[in-house]
């Protein structure tokens, strides 16, 4: 049997994660062994009608997960969102 995505990824203690709407497809439709838009295409569609959608990205960019897609973005939306966040709040605090 495929693994889902909730029975590997995702923390049970999470109280979101049962409405996940990725809980029932293969992992590797939300972790292309290919880190590109194309290949993350299929997750972000799922993605966008999750009703958790917020808490999921909220959860991987507090705890910094570096690959896959959460909440309809891929790693490197992520990486670019976290950076901007970093260089915001380091103009505020200036
Ligand atoms: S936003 Fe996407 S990755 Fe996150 S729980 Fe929902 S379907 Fe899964």
């Amino acid at each position: 049997m495929v693994p889902v995505v909730n029975e590997l990824y995702f923390d049970a203690q999470e109280p979101w994660y049962e409405e996940a709407a990725c809980a029932s497809y293969p992992a590797e439709v939300f972790f292309p062994p290919i880190d590109s838009p194309s290949a993350a295409s299929a997750a972000k569609a799922i993605c966008e009608g999750c009703p958790v959608r917020e808490e999921c990205l909220s959860f991987a960019l507090e705890t910094a997960q570096v690959e896959g897609v959460w909440g309809a973005m891929d790693a490197g939306e992520r990486r670019r969102m976290r950076r901007r966040n970093r260089d915001r709040e380091r103009r505020r605090a200036s």
